[in-house]
């Protein structure tokens, strides 16, 4: 492996391709924190397991069995999914300069890589099929389009990129962190206080995944968001 343009030593390689898969779990649990769901990740774990170097448990996304009938908060939830999936490559790769985009490394990946158990392609794949409800090419390949440019822009926020690397410092190789611990990290180098950080960005996000404009957002969140998606559905 050369790194500008030296030949680096086998476990310096190691370590590099450690930071790498760092900043890909982070790239995850960040993810669900700004949008409010940071109780659901349940552990980041830094153990490699096959091809992939790490994995993020959470709780509480997409019920494969759950009956919800088209609507918003069904299309939302889908992408919620879509961006969590992608983040985890759009981190990683802005941390290794790797651009152009996450979808194009996501695809790599899955070409490359593909575990029995699947990947992150596949999940925002399923992901993007829950949001528009059925099984087409066409309009999955889009929404997986748009939602990877978000997971890029995303992370070149510089507070989102703060919180990314801080928490990424503290994973450790083969260590395992709580999603309480991930938390605490993340809340600390975010340092504000909104209920749901995604908020706190250019009001497009709460366009983007409650489907509803700023001004209609404190309301929302008062009624609780996702009935009020359903509210704006029937009405
Ligand atoms: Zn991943």
């Amino acid at each position: 492996m050369l790194v500008d343009g030296k030949q680096i030593s086998p476990k310096a390689q190691c370590l590099a391709r450690n930071r790498e898969f760092a900043h890909h779990e982070a790239g995850h649990a960040v993810a669900s924190f700004l949008l409010g769901e940071g109780d659901a990740v349940k552990y980041i774990s830094m153990l490699a397991m096959g091809k992939r170097g790490g994995c993020t448990m959470s709780s509480g996304r997409i019920d494969p069995f759950c009956a919800e009938k088209w609507s918003l908060s069904r299309r939302a939830k889908g992408y919620r999914e879509v961006f969590h999936s992608m983040a985890g490559c759009a981190a990683q790769s802005k941390f290794e300069s790797w651009r152009p985009n996450c979808l194009t490394m996501l695809w790599d990946v899955h070409k490359h890589a593909a575990t029995p158990e699947g990947d992150d392609f596949e999940l925002a794949w399923k992901g993007a099929e829950f949001a528009q409800r059925v099984a087409d090419g066409r309009g999955t390949s889009l929404i997986l389009e748009k939602i990877g440019g978000w997971a890029d822009e995303v992370f070149d926020d510089p507070r989102v990129w703060k919180t990314t690397t801080a928490l990424a410092a503290k994973l450790k190789y083969g260590v395992r962190m709580t999603g309480k611990d991930a938390c605490r990290i993340m809340r600390r180098a975010w340092g504000g206080d909104e209920t749901i950080p995604i908020v706190a960005l250019d009001s497009k996000w709460i366009r983007r995944f409650y489907f509803i404009p700023r001004r209609l957002y404190d309301e929302a969140v008062m009624y609780g968001l996702s009935n009020f998606q359903d509210e704006i559905h029937r009405a």
